[in-house]
């Protein structure tokens, strides 16, 4: 984009948990789109609903701990590759996904695993032990959410308000209004399972193009902006 307003999308699943296409085809699809920042964001999960899902035989779709160093090397990798071909940026990410505590958190530029059983208070403490961005992720009803209801960080939101970098206040075809009453610190994305997932909210940040300028500018909340990106309408 021009005047150094950077099309992002910080919350992208691939085949490495439950989204349905493979990093490197994700990657092509951004890159390709002209997009300059992304963030992959696959799935940990908390104990006691792996538990849950391996008595009830269901996939579990998500990354083991002992799954996430090969993660983030093959991260790294897409990351010099979608440099040298789109000159796109991509932040390695992760999704920590607590369903029986009826959390999710991104983590933008993660290094190590956390645990998804621990508290909000200590998974947003060891991101920022990381040096990375915490995101309260779909932080009210989903208009495909059914019976998963991750509605536990807009109802302590007053306890957790400043606690995260920035809450996403719009999510893929939803937009949380009753988040945007709140004046915190916003982002909006696409959380990119299915590829009829790419035409959904996006941010624009007004920074240069490089890691520790695009969480700056998360953190500070100045130079972002909300985007629709459509070309088709979206299926109900
Ligand atoms: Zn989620
Ligand atoms: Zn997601």
């Amino acid at each position: 984009m021009q005047d150094n307003w950077l099309m992002c999308d910080f919350h992208i699943h691939t085949t490495i948990s439950d989204g349905k296409m493979p990093l490197d085809e994700v990657v092509d699809l951004y890159g390709e789109n002209g997009f300059d920042v992304i963030s992959i964001t696959d799935h940990i999960l908390d104990s006691q609903t792996s538990d849950e899902k391996a008595q009830k035989n269901e996939p579990l779709d998500v990354m083991k701990k002992e799954d996430f160093p090969g993660y983030l090397k093959r991260l790294w990798q897409e990351s010099k590759r979608a440099w040298d071909k789109y000159k796109m940026l991509l932040i390695p990410g992760v999704e920590i996904s607590n369903n029986s505590g009826k959390y999710h958190i991104l983590g933008i530029d993660i290094k190590e695993y956390i645990n998804p059983d621990l508290s909000v208070g200590e998974i947003v403490s060891q991101i920022h032990d990381q040096g990375a961005i915490a995101v309260a992720c779909h932080p009210h009803h989903k208009s495909t959410g059914g019976q998963q209801e991750f509605i536990h960080l807009w109802e302590n939101h007053e306890q957790y308000a400043s606690l995260f970098d920035a809450w996403e206040v719009a999510n893929r075809d939803d937009l949380f209004n009753v988040i945007g009453l709140k004046k915190f610190n916003y982002i909006a994305n696409s959380d990119f399972h299915h590829p009829w997932h790419f035409y959904s909210w996006k941010s624009l940040l007004h920074c240069e193009k490089n890691t520790e300028a695009v969480k700056a500018t998360i953190r500070e909340n100045k130079g972002v902006a909300l985007y629709l990106f459509r070309k088709e309408k979206p299926i109900k």
